[in-house]
């Protein structure tokens, strides 16, 4: 077997710290003379994967406890400590000055040596890709089953634009209930999420479980309580609810963070600064939290006595004789011998807002 190496990394980190702080650099790969050709036309590559060398790890331990979560194997850990200590790490190419690759996100300190460098291509690098065309929740549905909440917050946070403990709390219910009714979701209102508020609570939920509100599958119970049960069609009773009973955990455990949402969300007084702080805050306890064991937070009942809504109906199309725009036939209104849509006849009708449901008159 020969290895070479092709390139160093030029970092202002000398020394290993945590692999998420280092991600956030931009660092330097100097390429050696004699392998600039191979780099032609490498500026047409927005990712590169670059292989490197941990040529400051010593040993390797097969099982060990890994930065978060339970002990486990070292090929499912991305330690620096292993037989072939190498790294491998997808970054993004800035620029290309010569021999110098100006790239961001590589967790390589200063002076590592680097053994190769490879174009990323998310067709040929994603091999879930086709499995997720088969079944979209394929991804989703191996992080529940895995118990992997670290990564399935992770992932909400692309739903809810940002990362809070009651969004951490929504997924931590859903991965648990949908794990324990063995519950295989694909959008086709077979699994319902009945949830009792609209918190960000509630899109942890649509997330996690896959229940939303445009397949039909998200039942909304305006009690503003931070509650949901999850059922399965076929067996109403076959259910679980999940309350959160410990709802001053933030204020008890984390009062400068309570202090910042009183300020920033309830008053709306904030600066931009502490509206920052804010975002890092939650941030922080929601991925602390999400390790945490559910029965610190909910009390969890099962085979309560639910009342189902029926699959959502199909409605037959009308179309408003005044802005001549199509809705259901079951939304419209008779005015006068004319169908028309609730807008154009400035009839009542309800709306789901930040308020709940409120009738607008
Ligand atoms: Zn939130
Ligand atoms: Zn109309």
């Amino acid at each position: 077997m020969e290895v070479n190496k092709i390139a160093e990394v030029r970092s202002k980190y000398k020394e290993p710290v945590g692999p998420d702080e280092m991600r956030k650099t931009k660092s330097v790969i100097e390429v050696e003379a004699e392998y600039v050709d191979g780099l032609d036309k490498i500026e047409g590559y927005e990712y590169l994967q670059i292989l490197f060398y941990f040529h400051k790890s010593d040993g390797y331990d097969l099982i060990s406890k890994r930065r978060k979560g339970p002990e486990r194997g070292l090929f499912t850990s991305r330690s620096p400590r292993r037989p072939s200590p190498i790294g491998i790490t997808t970054v993004e190419l800035l620029k290309r000055e010569g021999n110098k690759l100006h790239v961001y996100g590589l967790d390589a300190i200063d002076g590592t040596p680097v053994i190769d460098i490879k174009p990323y291509a998310s067709f040929m690098d994603q091999p879930t890709l086709s499995l997720q065309k088969k079944t979209p929740r394929y991804q989703i549905n191996k992080l529940i089953k895995y118990q992997n909440l670290n990564d399935l917050l992770l992932k909400a946070g692309e739903l809810h634009g940002h990362y809070c403990p009651y969004l951490a709390l929504g997924v931590m219910a859903a991965a648990d209930a949908l794990k324990r009714l063995g519950a295989d979701n694909d959008g086709m209102e077979d699994l319902l999420a009945v949830v009792e508020t609209n918190s960000c609570f509630s899109d942890g939920i649509q997330y996690t479980a896959g229940t939303t509100f445009g397949n039909n599958s998200l039942i909304y119970r305006d009690f503003g309580k931070t509650a949901v049960t999850f059922v399965k069609r076929g067996d109403s009773t076959d259910n679980l609810r999940y309350y959160l009973k410990d709802s001053n955990f933030i204020e008890r455990e984390y009062p400068k963070a309570a202090e910042l949402f009183k300020k920033v969300i309830a008053d709306r007084n904030g600066s931009q600064a502490e509206e920052k702080k804010m975002k890092e805050v939650w941030q922080e306890i929601a991925f602390e939290i999400i390790e945490a064991d559910i029965d610190k937070f909910f009390k969890i009942e099962e085979n309560l006595k639910i009342e189902l809504p029926d699959y959502a109906p199909i409605f037959a199309d009308a179309e408003c004789s005044k802005c001549g725009e199509k809705l259901m036939a079951a939304k419209a209104v008779q005015k006068d011998d004319k169908v028309l849509c609730r807008e154009c006849a400035e009839s009542s009708y309800y709306q789901l807002d930040g308020s709940g449901i409120v009738e607008q008159i």
